[in-house]
Formats: C-alpha cells, sequence, structure tokens
C-alpha cells in the first residue's frame, strides 16, 4: 500500500451507521435536515463563530461569498494557492490581480498590495496557505484605507486561532473547505462564515435559490445546500479534530527533528500568537532538481508526496500573463509530505531516510 500525502480520516462505521439509522427513520435526505442543523450548530461552537452556513464544497463557498459581498472588478489575490481561489474570482466575472508572496510565511505580502491597487479595485481575497495565517492586520489596514472589501479563503485553517480567537474572524467572510482530503472533512462540503448579521442573512438565502418560503423568492441564488449524509460525517469527524491535530503534531515535530541541518526549509509560523492546526507539512527544497529527485526516490519506495501549490497561478493561460517571481520560485520548489492521523513512526522514518539519502 502506497503512502498518499495525505488519508480521509474515517470514523467506527457503527457510528456512521447510527446516523443513517436516523436518516431512514426520518426519511428527510436534504435541505436543512436535522443534522445539517446539528452540525452548524456544533461547528459554530468548536470554531467560536458567529453566522456559518454548510454548504456542498469550499469553491461554492468562495463563488457566495463573493456574490453576497456584490463585488465585482478586480481582486486582489495570491497566486500561491489552489486553483479555485483564482478560479472562482474568474467565474464570478471578476479579475484576479496577483500579488506576489512573502517567501517566509508563503501568504500574500501586504506590503505589495498599495501598489496594485487601480480604480477598478474592489476587494483583497487572500489564502491563508498551509493554515499559517495571512498578516490580518496589515490587510486589513490596507482595506480600510482603500475602502475594499476582504475575503479569506481558510480552506486549510479549520481550528486555527490568531490571537486567541478564531482566525476565521477576520475579513468580511472566510470560507472552509469540507473536501474529504482536509483536516475536518464531510466527504465533500464547505462553509461560508461571517460577523455581519446583513450579509449572513443574503448567504442564507443565495445558499437556497433566494427561497423565502415554498413560493417566494428574496434576489437570485444557486444551489449551495448540503445533505443529511455529508452532516453526517462532519458529526462523526468534528468529535475526532483535536485528537486528529494532536497527532498530526506529534508527526509535524518528527520530520522537523529528522530534516534539521539538511537544507529542507519550512515556511515560517507566528507561533507566538497562532495555534496552528498541522493541516499540511510543506517543505521548500533548495531547489526544482532537489525536489524533483526528491519526489522520485520517494515514489520508488511507494510514498507519494504532492507538489502544494504548482504551478504558480500567475501562470494559468486564463489570467493574463503577470507576474509573481516569489511564488513561481516557491512552487518549484514546494512539496508537501504526508500527513495524516493514521501515519506511523516508522513510515514517518522512513520518508526522512529517503529524503536524508537524496539531499
Ligand atoms: C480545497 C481548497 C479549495 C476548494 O475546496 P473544495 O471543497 O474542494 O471545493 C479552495 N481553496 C483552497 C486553498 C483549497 O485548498
Amino acid at each position: 500500500m502506497s503512502i498518499n500525502v495525505t488519508k480521509s480520516y474515517l470514523p467506527p462505521l457503527e457510528e456512521y451507521i447510527g446516523y443513517l439509522t436516523g436518516i431512514w427513520e426520518r426519511a428527510y435526505l436534504t435541505n436543512a435536515g436535522p443534522l445539517v442543523v446539528e452540525l452548524e450548530k456544533s461547528l459554530k461552537e468548536y470554531l467560536g463563530v458567529k453566522h456559518l452556513f454548510f454548504v456542498n464544497n469550499g469553491t461554492i463557498a468562495l463563488q457566495i461569498a463573493l456574490k453576497a459581498l456584490a463585488v465585482q472588478g478586480e481582486i486582489l489575490t495570491t497566486p500561491f494557492s489552489y486553483v479555485a481561489t483564482t478560479s472562482s474570482i474568474v467565474w464570478e466575472g471578476s479579475k484576479p490581480v496577483f500579488v506576489d508572496i512573502d517567501p517566509r510565511t508563503l501568504c500574500i505580502d501586504p506590503t505589495l498590495l498599495e501598489a496594485a491597487i487601480t480604480p477598478q479595485t474592489v476587494a483583497i481575497m487572500a489564502t491563508h496557505v498551509y493554515g499559517n495565517p495571512c498578516d490580518v492586520e496589515a490587510i486589513e489596514a490596507v482595506a480600510k484605507r482603500h475602502n475594499l472589501r476582504v475575503i479569506y479563503d481558510a480552506a486549510h485553517a479549520f481550528g486555527v486561532t490568531y490571537k486567541d480567537a478564531s482566525i476565521l474572524t477576520h475579513g468580511d467572510v472566510s470560507t472552509l473547505s469540507f473536501h474529504a482530503t482536509k483536516l475536518f472533512h464531510t466527504v465533500e462540503g464547505g462553509a461560508i462564515i461571517t460577523d455581519d448579521d446583513e450579509l449572513a442573512h443574503r448567504i442564507s438565502y443565495m445558499r437556497n435559490f433566494g427561497h423565502n418560503g415554498p413560493e417566494a423568492f428574496w434576489g437570485v441564488g444557486v444551489n449551495g445546500k448540503s445533505s443529511e449524509f455529508h452532516a453526517a460525517m462532519g458529526l462523526c469527524v468534528l468529535p475526532k479534530v483535536d485528537d486528529l491535530i494532536r497527532r498530526r503534531r506529534e508527526i509535524s515535530e518528527r520530520y522537523d527533528a529528522a530534516l534539521v541541518g539538511t537544507g529542507v526549509q519550512r515556511p515560517l509560523l507566528q507561533e507566538h500568537t497562532t495555534r496552528y492546526n498541522y493541516s499540511y507539512y510543506p517543505t521548500v527544497m533548495p531547489s526544482e532538481a532537489v525536489l524533483l529527485a526528491v519526489r522520485d526516490a520517494l515514489n520508488a519506495a511507494d510514498v507519494v508526496p504532492r507538489r502544494y501549490f504548482y504551478p504558480s497561478l500567475n501562470t494559468l493561460d486564463y489570467t493574463g500573463k503577470q507576474v509573481a517571481p516569489v511564488s513561481e520560485d516557491i512552487s518549484t520548489r514546494a512539496l508537501c509530505l504526508p500527513l495524516y492521523y493514521e501515519l506511523t513512526n516508522e513510515e514517518v522514518d522512513l520518508i526522512t531516510a529517503v529524503i536524508k539519502s537524496v539531499l
């Protein structure tokens, strides 16, 4: 069996079947059913956020966030993220304007934001990449000065706190992904989070076709709803999240100890202000040639790391030619090593031994 970059956590089957039994009894499968309502309540409590809308994936979460904020124009964004950060901007009819990343944190570099602002700029969409918080204070200061909206793609940042509060409380809106590969998952799923009551009101209609009762509509909407089956998975996984994070931390520290002095770099974490979630184990290799040699050696040992995030999003053919030299460089050297609950210490030792044999 190969060791992949991640492996979805699955709860004991009986726990899931327990929820299925209830679903069968009620024969109520979707449309804000009792399990969806319960999951939303539990997530709000666990994350410490005011409004949270469970939706069917993290990409529709970004799209609804953009629609609800009614932003259209140029959106300053990071080139170092998953493609959905950029594609959702384009899909919603706006233009992504790439602002390069800080080579230490790999998040958007706030000192470069102002130079990218034009009269068409309407918003900033930044990613807490690998769960590492952006410089939210600097971003929000720029946004305030120029009257821009702020959306955080927090797909990696489940459970992350910054200065003792959920990182999700920053910006006008934050979004999460609950895809099967994420730390907390509902197989497919995501969420939209905001503190703003009026915005929350709009989002609640938008994710359900704009329905205002069975026969009336309040504005245009889309189908962003999720089902009882997905909520049931979330309700099984949520009580385990702290234990998942605890084990991922142990594994990350084991990697750190083994890779010290090898030339493998790690993104800088603001450790004194951040409670991290260990959602990924990103490394930055000394060069692309080394990265490819490490990857090939790991593949030969049946280990499959992933080039998160490659290519740099400013090089996509539909975004026009834009430059972001730091992101382009980092994306050729970034490699995420396997990190998941069931990964054993012996497997970690095997992986680090293979890496050291190449370096
Ligand atoms: C996973 C991910 C998404 C998309 O989430 P889905 O639930 O797969 O639609 C968006 N942004 C980032 C940064 C992601 O990693």
